[in-house]
């Protein structure tokens, strides 16, 4: 008989269901990973929506993990061992295209998402490519491992921001992504950066974090922004929501010859006011995902013990993802991350 194992099923909009499923079977260079932790990302909330057009039922998502070396396939050779502890980069690319060869993994032409392509890590266990596992030093929680993959989104989004010591950040949005690009800021020294966001709790947890903060419903947001950034606006602003307002707002917002990084994947098309950005030389950019560096970048940092967002994940078992699913989309409070644990 087929072993079976616990998985977290999206089967359609607001539907996610614990299902007994099969083991995935493993091909000669990939591993089984036993799933430790596994995180809930922005860009599924959008999918248990049915908002993402990537994540299609029935799927078991969940990109965001850490876990523990199950089984390895027979190419693997020395590289894992059963019973070690791991992350996995999710982000599955070819190596051989244009995007690829010059360090663009995450625009491989390619590109497989495990927990939207292939099955995710919302389950006891996930097979993933062994190139996509990176082994956790022994003083790594496997807490910390988890969150290797939403920080590498920001630090992408920093590279991308690229900002100047004396230039001033405004992150719109404190979602998981607004957090971990904050602590990406202040992991790379940078004191300047404003957090505006609706919810107080989590403007709390930015300002720990060493952000001032503005709440988005201030009156006259943009005095209160010039007063703060003492110009005619803000060189950097990026928006990790991604929606129409918040995109909107990032152009306002932003100083003349300043530059708008789009990250927040809410809306799939917004209107932009062109003809201002045009009189404002407003450069756009856009961040998706991490390149391979990115990932890198992340892990060490993670290694050293530098991720600062401990204090607001929240653990709860797999079978309460769906709650926990809407207590994100409802009011998340001070919860910077869930890990969900099979
Ligand atoms: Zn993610
Ligand atoms: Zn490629």
């Amino acid at each position: 008989m087929m072993p079976t194992m616990k998985a977290l099923v999206y089967e359609g909009p607001r539907e996610l269901h614990i299902r007994s499923v099969p083991v995935p079977d493993i091909g000669d260079d990939e591993v089984l990973i036993e799933v430790t932790f596994s995180g809930i990302c922005g860009s599924e909330l959008g999918g248990y929506l049915g908002h993402n057009s990537l994540r299609k039922p029935p799927l078991i998502m969940g990109h965001e993990f850490s876990g523990i070396v199950a089984r390895v396939g027979s190419n693997v050779g020395e590289s894992f061992c059963v019973g070690q502890r791991v992350t996995v980069n999710p982000l599955i690319s070819c190596n051989e295209c244009e995007s690829c060869i010059t360090g663009k993994q995450q625009l491989c032409e390619y590109r497989v998402l495990l927990g939207a392509g292939r099955p995710g890590s919302y389950a006891s266990f996930v097979a993933v490519p062994a190139k996509n596992v990176f082994a956790l030093q022994d003083h790594v929680t496997l807490e910390d491992g988890a969150l290797t993959e939403p920080l590498a989104c920001a630090v992408r989004i920093v590279e991308l921001a690229n900002p100047a010591p004396d230039e001033r950040v405004l992150i719109i949005g404190m979602g998981p992504i607004g957090l971990f690009t904050l602590v990406a800021l202040k992991l790379l020294g940078h004191r300047n950066v404003l957090a505006i966001d609706l919810n107080e709790e989590r403007l709390a947890i930015a300002a720990e974090l060493g952000a001032e903060t503005i709440h988005g419903t201030t009156e006259d947001l943009l005095g209160q922004i010039r007063k703060w950034s003492g110009s005619d606006g803000v060189q950097i602003t990026i928006d990790a929501v991604g929606a129409d307002v918040t995109r909107l707002q990032c152009i306002q917002f932003c100083s003349a010859g300043g530059r708008v990084i789009y990250t927040g994947l809410h809306s799939a098309a917004t209107g932009l006011p062109i003809n201002d950005m045009i009189r404002k030389e407003i450069s756009i950019k856009c961040s998706f995902a991490y390149s391979h560096a990115n990932y890198m970048q992340a892990l060490q940092w993670i290694t050293e013990g530098r991720m600062t967002l401990g204090k607001w994940v929240k653990k709860a078992p797999l079978e309460e993802g769906s709650s926990c699913f809407e207590k994100l989309l409802g009011n998340p409070g001070s919860i910077a991350k869930y890990l969900l644990i099979p």
